[in-house]
């Protein structure tokens, strides 16, 4: 195995007590692109920059789709990863992660559709409290459960979406750990991943994640280096609304 890349977070965080326990000892790292979309869908035409950056119509999503297949890239979730950096599980000789946040109805309409078209499993972060809500352009708990059922992956992206920096304990175990858990309730199963709102965490929020049985959580840090000894701080690609075909590719060989 080579030797652990000196790459590590630019949250310059400790990171401990948050690396992995790996039962064999031995910290292990990966190359693995996990992409990050927001909304797949055409953009609406009032809509302001951030929004359009956000937004990947979904004829280039199903564009992308089809490279990914053609160039040999396999997808996976965040457990397969966490399972090869945890105890050495055996990844594709190309893996990929796709991640959507927020957990808008366009995820559900729009992308869900086109994953299983390709055969694909897709990782969701979802906000709850818009869902609780009903919130119009939010999943429904519903859609949700389809999309669990049908072997789609489910994170945890907080109650509203707060900046969790400086909060104190109780503040970040309702925001992360309630919407945890909430999500438990609909699906029936473990949410073992969590994305920090806006990126945006520090050492508190990391440890109390830690202790709630979260085995990672995805950052919006730029990188493919994922390693055991970071899995709260897992780098991700943000894929843009503007990104060509090109572009996209460019961005999956980063090799850090
Ligand atoms: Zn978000």
């Amino acid at each position: 195995m080579a030797t652990l890349a000196s790459a590590r977070p630019a949250s310059g965080l400790s990171a401990v007590p948050n690396s992995l326990p790996t039962p064999d000892g031995v910290q292990r790292e990966a190359w693995v692109p996990i992409l990050m979309y927001h909304h797949i869908a055409d953009s609406p035409p009032d809509a302001d920059p951030i929004r359009r950056d956000l937004s990947v119509s979904p004829q280039t999503f199903e564009a992308q789709l089809r490279y990914l297949v053609g160039a040999g890239y396999q997808p996976i979730t965040l457990r397969d990863l966490i399972y090869h950096l945890a105890l050495g599980a055996s990844l594709p000789e190309k893996p990929v992660i796709l991640t959507f946040d927020d957990g808008y109805e366009d995820n559900y309409t729009n992308a869900y559709p086109l994953l299983k078209k390709y055969g694909f499993v897709g990782t969701f972060f979802i906000v709850t409290e818009p869902v609780d809500r009903k919130r119009a352009g939010y999943m429904s708990w519903a859609q949700i459960e389809i999309m669990s059922t049908s072997g789609m992956e489910i994170g945890a992206h907080s109650y509203t979406h707060p900046d969790l920096r400086g909060k104190s304990v109780d503040y970040i175990i309702w925001q992360a750990v309630g919407s945890k858990e909430a999500i438990e309730a609909r699906i029936q199963q473990h949410v073992r991943f969590f994305s920090y709102p806006s990126g945006r965490y520090d050492e508190q929020v990391v440890n109390v994640l830690h202790s709630a049985n979260f085995w990672g959580a995805v950052t919006i840090e730029t990188g493919t280096y994922q390693s055991s000894r970071w899995p709260f701080e897992l780098q991700r690609i943000r894929v843009q609304g503007s990104d060509t075909l090109n572009m996209f590719a460019s961005k999956l060989n980063l090799d850090w």
